[in-house]
């Protein structure tokens, strides 16, 4: 892919320095690299500078300075992201978030609160905790409100609470020409016009720069109680996970670890969690409906080969259990120290989970690779960590056609390529397939008619 021209950056930088000043444009060798690479096997692309806005105007005069001067924009917020996203593939500039950094309104009255984009997810939890409301999306890294938003990200209790996609009531964004857009009211509902909350979540910065974002609340719970439960086969797992969704029982949490995870798991949480198969439970509720929702899952887990729950004895015991899910992919990268995480993302309709695991482990023993299977199985979502060696060129090809072969059975299956990490340039190539070439298109033509220059996140979603 073509480079922007050295001109066009000089100029640019020039005009963002003279307005900004000149502590928040850089262009260091190790600033550039970081933030021209991910958490991914994909290879990094470094942007030209890195700009750092401190307000809603100073983002509005990056963009118009890019829109001047043809220059590609980067947005950036944690670099978390898995599919090559915040690579800048033509150059340009990063334009890094973390100093709209403020939380700007709480109302547990309406439950919703105000941030800027590069609030992260455990700053936001500390801020609500003692206003006994939460939000409730929790992707395993501490990612910013702007990159989750960016990414449609999703999390462990998105079974429950939902999505970032049903979490986001409106949004303020700086467009390809430079103006400040607020996409809707705080309302509860609007039918007023087109969607563009919606229709900016999952975009990737591919459509414009996301400077503040309302979110819904919730409040927390009366009682929160966890578990685990092993389960002789994976296929007694999932049936276990659909029969409970089957009943309705508003489980806040359903997580699926294979036998490989819960090794990694044990030895990098100092866990003594049976290596076999093993889904970790949290239900919410007030004491009774938590008692009550815990004895129906212990029953149907029973059913399903999963004799023994064992309960968090405590909220220090419940928390711990979570930091180690959530530190799954560590503990994955652990096995094999020096090995890169190649993640896959998969989803599929429930009733289609058990298959589509069953076969991919057959396919990740055909295929001498080392993967544990960590799943949000109560929303059809598992994620392989791939363990590859950088240098070995054989067995990251093993890899490139593991996944390849994971993401043409889950589109057969009825599901998608990615169910929350988004599409980046890692995912482009499955789009086409996935929803087919006259879809792809009106995609195409929605780019075109917001950001006809180009000018967001070149080469991603869609090439
Ligand atoms: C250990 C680990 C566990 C993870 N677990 C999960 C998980 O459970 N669920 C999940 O969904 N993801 C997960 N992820 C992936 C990642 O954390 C999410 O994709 C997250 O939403 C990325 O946020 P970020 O702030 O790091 O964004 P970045 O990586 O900085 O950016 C991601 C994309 O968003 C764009 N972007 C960022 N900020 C803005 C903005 N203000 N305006 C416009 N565009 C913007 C960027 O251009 C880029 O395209 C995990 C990653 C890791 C490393």
């Amino acid at each position: 892919m073509l480079r922007v021209e050295e001109d066009a950056v000089r100029a640019t930088v020039a005009d963002l320095t003279r307005e900004l000043g000149a502590d928040r444009v850089l262009t260091g060798t190790d600033v550039l690299r970081q933030h021209g690479t991910d958490e991914s096997w994909h290879p990094p692309a470094t942007p030209d500078a890195v700009v750092l806005p401190r307000d809603t105007e100073d983002a509005a005069a990056i963009v118009r300075a890019c829109r001047d001067y043809h220059v590609p924009i980067v947005p950036f917020g944690a670099g978390t992201s898995l599919e090559g996203h915040i690579a800048a593939l033509q150059g340009g500039i990063s334009v890094d978030m973390r100093e709209l950094n403020k939380i700007l309104r709480v109302s547990v009255e309406d439950m919703d609160v105000t941030v800027q984009a590069g609030v992260k997810r455990r700053q936001l939890d500390e801020r609500l905790r003692p206003e006994g409301v939460f939000f409730s999306v929790d992707p395993g890294a501490d990612a910013t409100l702007g990159g989750m938003i960016a990414t449609g990200a999703s999390g462990t209790t998105s079974v429950r609470y939902g999505t970032m996609r049903e979490n986001v009531l409106s949004l303020t964004v700086v467009n390809a020409n430079g103006d400040v857009v607020v996409t809707r009211s705080r309302a509860r509902k609007s039918s007023a016009g087109y969607d563009l909350t919606r229709l900016l979540i999952g975009s990737e910065g591919t459509l414009a720069l996301i400077i503040e974002a309302t979110l819904r609340l919730q409040p927390t719970p009366e009682a929160m109680s966890a578990a685990t439960c092993a389960f002789e086969t994976l296929e007694g797992a999932i049936d276990c996970v659909i029969a409970v969704l089957a009943h309705g029982i508003p489980i806040a949490r359903i997580e699926l670890l294979d036998d490989v995870q819960i090794d990694a798991v044990n030895r990098h949480a100092e866990l003594h969690l049976a290596v076999a198969p093993t889904l970790f439970l949290e239900f919410h509720g007030t004491p009774q409906e938590v008692e009550s929702q815990a004895e129906e899952v212990r029953e149907i887990a029973a059913e399903h080969g999963g004799p023994d729950f064992a309960w968090a004895s405590d909220e220090g015991e419940r928390r711990r259990l979570w930091r180690a899910r959530h530190g799954a992919y560590d503990a994955a990268r652990a096995l094999r120290p020096g090995a890169r995480g190649f993640t896959t993302d998969a989803c599929v309709p429930i009733s289609k989970l058990a298959e589509c695991i069953a076969e991919t482990k057959r396919d990740i023993d055909d295929s001498g690779l080392i993967a544990p299977i960590v799943g949000h199985v109560g929303d059809g979502n598992f994620h392989l960590a791939i363990l590859v060696d950088p240098d070995d060129p054989d067995e990251l090809r093993r890899a490139v056609e593991l996944n390849d072969r994971l993401v043409r059975r889950a589109i057969d299956l009825g599901g998608t390529c990615t169910g929350e990490h988004g599409v980046g340039y890692g995912k482009a190539p499955f789009l086409e397939l996935e929803h087919g070439p006259a879809a792809l298109e009106m995609m195409r033509a929605i780019k075109h008619a917001l950001d006809p220059d180009n000018l967001f996140n070149p080469g991603k979603i869609i090439p």
